[in-house]
């Protein structure tokens, strides 16, 4: 089956090999079977994007070879349709507004009690709010987050599929497939609609995964665990379920992850040094 892959980087950075390795894994998995490639401009977080860093991405990327589809899609221009999204979540009664402020989150979290990105899980203080108190927060002009109630959404899942456990289908470099049992309760009372945008990451890549009918979802180790929450929200909104190949996280000898802010190996630092498109193949596929 062709299939159709994406790389969706976030443009608050310059991409590093990290990036490049993502990028060649969706191109090469999708020109190997006559499928499609596409390019998201995953941008919601509006303090932190620059249209450099968007430049910056298709001119890195076509430097190292890869073509895609036009027209680009960019996340900041469908709030819309995540919004949309989120009511079909608020009309089944799993959205929540919160007003917490991150300090009061941490005062009343148990450290302890940590999500798969080690955040100490949501203490739960809006959960059940009265409207009164909504009403008073909102007639202040404040703005909430809007947060899944995991509890009601597992029994909303549970309503649909029955006992059918929740799964996806993670197929490895040499095409073998292993299902995996999703455990979305692992992160707890999610923000599914932030304060300061009309979207989340986990909300927009559904909605988008879907819309631009992503077969075959290819991205780092290090968004694993974000597969199980996504797998929730797909089953919650009718989405169609696509595979995942979480590929390895490129990191220094040390452990240390590669970060966007110091361009440690940045694809233009080693193209400045010299390094051709080749040889950042060579990089990240033979180490
Ligand atoms: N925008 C995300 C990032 O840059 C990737 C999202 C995804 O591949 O699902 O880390």
């Amino acid at each position: 089956m062709s299939s159709v892959t994406r790389f969706a980087p976030s443009p608050n950075g310059l991409l590093h090999v990290g990036h490049a390795l993502s990028a060649i894994i969706a191109h090469d998995t999708a020109r190997k079977n006559g499928g499609r490639f596409l390019l998201r401009i995953e941008d919601i977080d509006l303090e932190r994007r620059r249209p450099e860093f968007v430049t910056a991405i298709f001119e890195d990327l076509d430097w190292l070879g890869l073509t895609w589809e036009e027209p680009v899609l960019v996340q900041s221009e469908h709030f819309s349709e995540y919004l949309a999204a989120a009511d079909r979540l608020i009309g089944m009664g799993l959205l929540y507004p919160c007003f917490a402020s991150r300090k009061e989150i941490m005062t009343a979290a148990d450290p302890e009690n940590v999500d798969p990105d080690g955040s100490p899980l949501y203490p739960g203080i809006w959960r059940g709010a009265s409207a009164e108190a909504v009403g008073e927060r909102m007639a202040a002009g404040e703005s909430p987050a809007l947060r899944l109630n995991m509890e009601g959404a597992m029994q909303a899942l549970k309503a649909k599929r029955g006992d059918k456990p929740l799964t996806f289908v993670e197929v490895d470099e040499e095409g073998g497939q292993q299902t995996i049992t999703a455990r979305p309760e692992r992160w707890g009372d999610a923000v599914i609609v932030r304060k300061e945008v009309p979207a989340s990451y986990h909300l927009s890549v559904v909605v988008d995964d879907a819309r631009q009918g992503v077969t075959h979802v290819t991205r780092g180790q290090d968004l694993l665990a974000a597969t199980d929450l996504q797998r929730l929200l797909q089953e919650l909104l009718d989405l169609p379920e696509p595979v995942y190949s979480h590929h390895r996280v490129i990191r220094w000898a040390d452990g240390r992850k590669l970060s966007k802010s110091n361009q440690d190996m940045g694809i233009r630092a080693l193209r400045d040094e010299g390094a051709t498109a080749d040889d950042i193949r060579r990089v990240i596929f033979e180490g």
